[in-house]
Parts: C-alpha cells; sequence; structure tokens
C-alpha cells in the first residue's frame, strides 16, 4: 500500500469512533456528543428557504456580512473579527495550523478533546498535555499552566465547558491564566462551544476575562445550541488582523460555510434565547436525572458536571490493580459493557492519560433510555467479582 504522509500517520482515529464502530442498531448509545434534539422550526424554514431561492453560490470566503454580523452582534464584538468556518472543528484547524510553527510547543487539556493534540502533530508541533484533576473537580489550575510552560511554549488551548468532564472554568482561574499567558506572549485559543449548556451561571467567556483578541481566538458554532451537527457551521473570533491573516488557510481548505446554513445562522442567532431555552429546560432535567442515576452505581463516583452534557464518570474502583496486579483498564470495561449489555460509554484514555479509569457518558438520548442504560451498567459493574478490584483508599 502506498504510505501515508508523516502527518496522516501521526494522527489515530479516535476512541470515540472505534467503539461506536463496534455497536449494532440496537446498541444504547452515549457515546456520541449529539443532541438528539430536531432543529427549530424557524432555523429549519430560514434554511428551506434559501435552498428554494433555487441559486446557489460561494459566499465570502470569510462569510456572508449578515452572517458574520449575526455572531458579532451575539458577542458583542465587530463583524469584522468574524470568520465563519465549517463547524468549530475547522476553526480549530485553522488557529492551530495558521498560528503554530512547526517544533512549537503547544498546552492543550488532558482530559481534552482529542482533536487538539492531533491537530497541533499536524502542524508538526508537540502538544504539551496540562492536567485537569478530579480531586480539584477538573478545574483550571493556573499553577499547572505555569508549570507547563517552556521557551517553546507558542499557544494554549482552554474549553469550557469542557468535552470531556463538564466542568466549567472559573473567571478568575481564566483571567488569572490569561494574565500569565500575556506575560509570556503565549497565545491562546478558547473553544466555547458547549457555552450555552450553563447549568449555574458559571460560565464565563474568554471574551470577559481579559484575554485580548489580538493573540487568541475564541472558537464556538451552532452544532451543539441548535442540534445542527451535520450543518457545519461554525466561527472564529480574533481581531481582524489574525481573521485577515488567517482568511487564504480557510480559503484554500473550503472555500466558504455552506451558504445556505449561513442564512440559517441568522434565524437561529436572531431569536437564539428563546430557541435555546426549550433544549437548555431538557438538559437540565436530563443532567439531574444522569447524576441520580450515577449514584446507585456501585462505587463509581462523579464530579457534578457544571456544563456540556457529559458525566465523567470515575471507575478507578475497578480499574486499579491489586497487590496482585489485577485489575482491567476502562477502555476493557466499555468493551466487555458494549459485549454484556449493548451498552455504549467512551473511556476516558480517549481524551488522554488523565482520562484513564473514567467513562465519558453523553445524557443526550431521553431520560427513559438513559434509566435503561444506567441500569445496564450497574448490572455489568455488580458481576464483576470484587477480588478483581479495589476499593478506593
Ligand atoms: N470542540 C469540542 C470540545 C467538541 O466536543 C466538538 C464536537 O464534539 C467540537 C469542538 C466540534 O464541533 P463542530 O461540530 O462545530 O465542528
Amino acid at each position: 500500500m502506498t504510505e501515508l504522509a508523516k502527518r496522516a500517520r501521526a494522527i489515530e482515529p479516535t476512541l470515540i469512533r472505534q467503539l461506536r464502530d463496534q455497536a449494532g442498531p440496537s446498541s444504547l448509545d452515549l457515546g456520541l456528543g449529539q443532541p438528539d434534539l430536531p432543529v427549530a422550526e424557524p432555523v429549519r424554514e430560514a434554511l428551506v428557504e434559501a435552498l428554494e431561492e433555487g441559486r446557489a453560490p460561494y459566499t465570502h470566503n470569510l462569510g456572508l456580512w449578515e452572517t458574520r454580523e449575526a455572531i458579532a452582534d451575539h458577542y458583542g464584538v465587530d463583524a469584522a473579527q468574524v470568520m465563519v468556518t465549517c463547524g468549530a472543528q475547522e476553526a480549530l484547524a485553522v488557529a492551530v495550523l495558521g498560528l503554530v510553527e512547526p517544533g512549537d510547543e503547544v498546552l492543550v487539556p488532558d482530559p481534552g478533546f482529542p482533536a487538539y493534540p492531533n491537530l497541533v502533530r499536524m502542524a508538526e508541533a508537540t502538544p504539551v498535555p496540562y492536567a485537569l484533576d478530579a480531586d480539584d473537580d477538573f478545574r483550571l489550575v493556573p499553577e499547572r499552566i505555569e508549570s507547563a510552560l517552556s521557551e517553546r511554549t507558542r499557544m494554549a488551548i482552554f474549553n469550557s465547558p469542557s468535552n470531556p468532564t463538564g466542568a466549567v472554568h472559573d473567571r478568575r482561574d481564566l483571567e488569572e491564566v490569561h494574565a500569565l499567558l500575556e506575560e509570556r506572549d503565549v497565545l491562546w485559543v478558547a473553544d466555547e462551544i458547549y457555552e450555552d449548556y450553563d447549568y449555574e451561571g458559571a460560565f464565563a467567556s474568554v471574551l470577559d476575562a481579559g484575554a485580548p483578541l489580538a493573540s487568541g481566538a475564541k472558537i464556538s458554532g451552532l452544532s451543539k445550541s441548535h442540534h445542527t451537527m451535520g450543518w457545519r457551521l461554525g466561527w472564529l473570533i480574533s481581531d481582524e488582523a489574525i481573521v485577515e491573516g488567517l482568511k487564504p488557510l480557510h480559503q484554500h481548505l473550503v472555500t466558504c460555510a455552506p451558504t445556505p446554513v449561513q442564512r440559517a445562522t441568522c434565524a437561529a442567532l436572531g431569536r437564539h434565547e428563546e430557541l435555546f431555552a426549550p433544549t437548555l429546560a431538557v438538559f437540565e432535567r436530563r443532567r439531574r436525572r444522569a447524576m441520580q442515576l450515577a449514584d446507585r452505581l456501585p462505587e463509581v463516583g462523579y464530579v457534578a458536571p457544571r456544563g456540556a452534557f457529559y458525566l465523567f464518570l470515575d471507575l478507578r474502583a475497578y480499574t486499579e490493580t491489586d497487590v496482585d496486579g489485577r485489575g482491567s483498564s476502562a477502555l476493557e470495561l466499555a468493551r466487555s459493557l458494549l459485549q454484556t449489555e449493548d451498552v455504549v460509554v467512551i473511556p476516558g484514555a480517549g481524551f488522554g492519560a488523565g482520562g484513564e479509569g473514567f467513562w465519558r457518558v453523553a445524557y443526550t438520548v431521553e431520560e427513559s433510555l438513559l434509566e435503561e442504560a444506567f441500569e445496564r451498567m450497574a448490572h455489568f459493574l455488580q458481576s464483576i467479582p470484587e477480588s478483581s478490584h479495589k476499593k478506593p483508599s
């Protein structure tokens, strides 16, 4: 077989996909992080209207001006500071590939979204994980950022609310970290794709936490808040010079985001609060229910998630080896859970070494399915012989 380029070989398929590929149509799937709710009618209507015009032109590379304005108004920034992208994923790629040099170091959260280290590798740079620890409620700890910085650090990537932990970074910690980065001349990228899933009003955007736009990019999009994952619409916000500077990269990768979806984005953001309120209500209920159900799992812990739609279950009582070296990894346990109970969860190791011993559960399904899935998980965990796992000390 033809040998692939080094950058293609440096990238691994995510565990999320690997495990889901083994699932069948009847599997109870708590794996993929996508809401099961329909797109709101006014947003669908705007898309249909754009399609029915019958023309399907490209737009300006940075997006339709009206879409850039709608996004800018949503955040109180300038339309010239907005690049409309094919999902937050493309915005991340443009930011990393456009701002990082080969040989640079980039700080990435561990556990964190697997695209971050992989994009850094694509840029021929080195991902340097900073730990988000269950013992600190997965908080952003400024001292950990400080100790991960080196002469070669070019960028630090943050994600709040977080995939996979559901943690929301405190404004004070963000401010402290951004002051530190500014002092050291380090760029930042803040992935805030879950910003609307904020159950305790704790979310602070990087835009309000003293991060200068001239040295970073805020990234978000429509996928999670308007359930338009497959429509591929996201955005990058930075200062105008960076947006203009990154434009050719975005242009030669994708040309522009899909035109009808850009039109629908104006409809979505024009009535954002009203359209998102029912989603938030559904997810507030599911979050509470998921935590109640998790409370019943034997010897399983979790940190109450303040955002996003994930519960990061702590299975270390089952995965840590005992004195005889017995114990399975959370990946092996997730595989057995799928084989025996037909339930998909994502092993935390798929999000970095810091996720070992955890399962990510997405509460993106109806409560009745959530109940069934947790019942099966409880059954599975009860079937693990006491002798093969150790209780936490
Ligand atoms: N960032 C995080 C943290 C995510 O979890 C995801 C999707 O799961 C994305 C970005 C990608 O979002 P989009 O669908 O807008 O590309």
